[in-house]
């Protein structure tokens, strides 16, 4: 019964608003070989479930750049993954060195044996990629052959090392996520400039983008940590996590026995992950077409809906924690408007620190807590506006309904009337006090205010 709410929006973004493919467009059908170009599609359903429905609902002028730019970095991706199909890894590196003057150049090129399933045939049949590819426009090959050289020689600096205990410091564990995430908001935010959906400015965000990047990837690799672990490719940092492992080893915490220093060693990574939000805020509010808003809001809101799954959770070292599929429906309508996003986010940090602070009141000893705390308050802070716009009419609404029902009961059941305006008053009262909460009402309005004076129109639907 909790979630009807979820209930409601799986029906909405199956059957009322479901998200639209652009393939079958005229500029879609006009510049690139049909046949080819569904192979692409079909291949891309295949290897990401997740992202084929954003991507296929971007603008036609965006979409197959997009579409393409994935499909390449899943083959390269599909070559450094592979452990057992090179002869050495002198051989492997070869490969990825050479990928963007091979697979990118050569219209020919493919590769067997390599990968599994639908990655393999990727690979084998790359030559229905490249003729898409070859039918862009310029600008978007330079950047997709740019972005892939240089994530390949990012992963080639990984290929000979030995990861079966995470990376070695915050550095070197930030440096591999910009390589693998934070160069594909690079080359996103270039193919978004160049498309002339978004701001040309949008190719200098480089630091923003990275950021994007590093947020999403940061928050696989904290919920992967029993996967990656047992496969022998870790990526938690040692410099953070050696200072909760009483043995020194990265499989302590899997153990049991500890799973309070696990949870420590958990929370500390969260926290550091959700530094990283009042970044990707600003880069989101830099938007200003609403299909490429939320292509890229929805990694995003998934990924703060995860970190608060994950935060203070034990499940995280026993298996994989996965948020409800009625949630991710939920979250994925919300990105329609700006507005719900940074209500999303607002509550999920609120969460966060309701959890934090529950865990100390019990005992729990963390020494991230306050960093905790602080990071949280800066989500708050810089959703504040929306949120409170949000919650305000929420619990406008119910007030007035619950007292439109109790004056409708009021002819045959007076006391009715006084129990439901309370339960409606309590309700606004409670929505209220839940957004003043870490501010006095007052201060919020002025930050609101404040922000409303330097805020950028709200991103519009770009008609195809
Ligand atoms: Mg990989």
């Amino acid at each position: 019964m909790s979630h009807l709410d979820e209930v409601w929006a799986a029906i909405t973004l199956l059957y009322i608003h479901p998200m639209q493919s652009n393939l079958d467009t005229d500029y879609c059908n006009q510049n690139f070989h049909p046949g080819n170009l569904a192979f692409c599609d079909e291949i891309l359903g295949k290897v990401s479930r997740s992202f084929a429905a954003v991507i296929r609902q971007l603008p036609p002028v965006l979409f197959v750049d997009i579409m393409i730019f994935y499909l390449v970095l899943r083959a390269l991706d599909t070559i450094e993954d592979d452990m057992k199909a090179f002869e050495s890894n002198d051989v492997k590196l070869k490969h990825l060195f050479s990928f963007h003057e091979t697979a990118l150049a050569d219209p020919s090129w493919s590769m067997d044996g390599v990968g599994e399933g639908d990655e393999r045939r990727l690979l084998q049949e790359f030559p229905k990629c490249h003729s898409v590819y070859a039918a862009l426009r310029n600008e978007s090959k330079a950047i997709i052959a740019e972005i892939t050289k240089r994530m390949a020689a990012g992963m080639a600096e990984f290929v000979g090392k030995d990861l079966g205990q995470g990376t070695e410091d915050i550095l070197q564990y930030n440096r591999y996520c910009h390589f693998v995430a934070g160069l594909v908001g690079e080359g996103l935010s270039k193919l978004f400039s160049v498309s002339g959906l978004e701001d040309s400015s949008m190719a200098k965000e480089l630091h923003l983008s990275n950021q994007m990047g590093l947020f999403l990837q940061k928050t696989n690799i904290i919920r992967d940590y029993l996967e990656d672990f047992v496969e022998g490719r870790a990526f938690w940092p040692q410099s953070v996590w050696k200072k909760y492992s009483k043995d020194g080893d990265l499989g302590f915490f899997a153990k049991a026995e500890n799973r309070v220093e696990a949870l420590q060693c958990l929370n500390e990574l969260i926290t550091d992950a959700l530094e990283l939000v009042p970044d990707c805020l600003m880069y989101l509010e830099k938007l200003k077409c609403l299909e490429v808003y939320q292509f890229c809001a929805i990694p995003q809101v998934m990924a703060i809906a995860t970190l608060d799954k994950c935060y203070h959770n034990g499940d995280v070292f026993t298996g994989v924690v996965k948020i409800r599929k009625g949630l991710s429906c939920k979250l994925i309508n919300a990105t329609s408007d700006p507005k719900k996003v940074h209500t999303i986010f607002w509550d999920f940090a609120k969460s966060i620190k309701r959890k934090a602070r529950k865990a100390k009141k019990l005992g729990f000893n963390d020494s991230s807590f306050t960093r905790t705390i602080k990071a949280c308050d800066e989500i708050c802070e810089a959703t504040l506006e929306y949120t409170y716009i949000v919650k305000y009419i929420t619990g406008t609404i119910y007030f007035l309904a619950a007292g439109l029902v109790g004056s409708w009961y009021y002819e045959m059941k007076t006391f009715l009337v006084g129990f439901v305006v309370l339960f409606g008053f309590m309700m606004y009262m409670t929505t209220m006090s839940d957004m003043a909460e870490g501010h006095e009402l007052k201060e919020a309005i002025l930050i609101v205010k404040e922000k409303q004076k330097r805020r950028n129109p709200v991103p519009k639907s770009k008609d195809n």
